[in-house]
């Protein structure tokens, strides 16, 4: 779309891996359950006695989706599991070790995504506790590596009816924490259609306090990223592969600006979007409807954010100056108030021409 001149043909091909690692990056969808370091997991599994290969190979090899497998969403599934957990002290340890993590994504700022029922439900621990815990974890370690961060709160479509949703969102409420600052929406879409969740984002948007962000059009057809829109007031879709051959939802979509976080190395192993090489990212961009790049689920995944931009240089010849409009859209689609987006967009422009200067590109 943009930067065909010389210039920016020369930065497409001075865009290594290595380089692209250091490039300021806004991450919009990424599960804190699906970010934990493997070794820090291995620690706490053990400390735990919990039943899991005492050879650290193994270990890696059983709670995580190989990277060369062929996609299989059943298998990616089975990885995330939510008993690791013995204490608090386990809980703050993970979160930590996950942000602190992230620095080696080249990471400028973040809205992390997790569910306090994932964290609580073996011990039944205090969500409102819980929800505390992370945030004080996570803020704590982007503190010590110059990390913006803010949170969404994750509710599972198949673990949770909307009364329960709704009980769970009015004690978040109650906590006023400043850090949140949205709602998402995960889960099995296709048995969990949008419709059935309607009653519970009205209450979400009629308070006004938090935006959302909805699962939609992974693995089902775009009616439901027109529902997740529509019905339950969707300020941004997770995903949203299946809106590329739908030319009325595109033009609705960047219309109103509502941004596709897409994940192109979950969706090859979700087995959601296989063929990476034609992944509606590149086209939908190319389009001028409003996406950006995200990793997901990088520890099950074995990956990272990195590969993911170093797939959209390699299979769709993004420019800096491509990978730089992504992030802006990123940004004005952040959950915070015009001052507050003005302000990450103001620096983010900043660390990016140094970062320019820094290279020569
Ligand atoms: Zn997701």
């Amino acid at each position: 779309m943009k930067g065909t001149d010389e210039s920016s043909k020369q930065g497409a091909n001075l865009l290594t891996p290595e380089l692209i690692r250091s490039f300021p990056k806004v991450e919009l969808h990424r599960h804190l359950e699906g970010s934990f370091p493997v070794r820090s997991l291995f620690e706490i599994a053990h400390k735990n006695g919990l039943d899991m290969p005492s050879d650290y190979d193994a270990f890696k090899e059983q709670v995580q989706f190989p990277k060369d497998s062929e996609p299989d969403f059943l298998k990616f599934l089975s990885k995330f599991k939510n008993t690791w957990y013995r204490s608090f002290d386990d809980v703050y340890r993970i979160a930590y070790d996950s942000v602190k993590e992230f620095a080696n994504d080249g990471l400028y700022y973040i809205e992390l995504r997790f569910s306090p029922e994932h964290f609580a439900f073996h011990n039944n621990f205090d969500r409102n506790k819980i929800t505390k815990l992370v945030i004080q974890a996570g803020n704590d370690a982007a503190a010590e590596i110059d990390l913006k961060i803010k949170y969404l709160i994750t509710f599972n479509r198949s673990k949770q009816d909307q009364n329960e949703m709704s009980a769970l969102y009015e004690e978040i409420k109650r906590l006023n924490l400043p850090d949140i600052v949205g709602m998402d929406l995960a889960g099995d879409e296709i048995n969990f259609p949008p419709e059935l969740f309607t009653e519970f984002f009205s209450k979400v948007n009629s308070d006004g306090v938090y935006k959302s962000t909805i699962h939609a059009g992974e693995v089902s057809a775009s009616d439901q990223i027109w529902k997740a829109v529509k019905l339950l007031g969707a300020s941004r879709i997770g995903h949203g592969t299946s809106c590329v051959d739908d030319e009325e939802l595109k033009a609705y979509l960047t219309e109103h600006q509502v941004v596709l976080e897409q994940c192109i190395t979950s969706n090859y192993q979700t087995g959601s979007w296989v063929d990476e090489k034609n992944h509606p990212l590149g086209r939908l961009y190319r389009e001028g409807v409003p996406v950006s790049i995200n990793s997901d689920d990088p520890f099950i995944q074995d990956t990272d954010l990195t590969d993911d931009y170093v797939k959209t240089v390699r299979y769709f010849g993004f420019t800096i100056d491509d990978l730089i409009a992504l992030n802006l859209t990123a940004l004005r689609s952040v959950f915070l108030s015009d001052s507050e987006k003005q302000n990450l967009i103001d620096e983010y422009t900043r660390r990016v021409a140094a970062f320019r200067k820094k290279y020569g590109i």
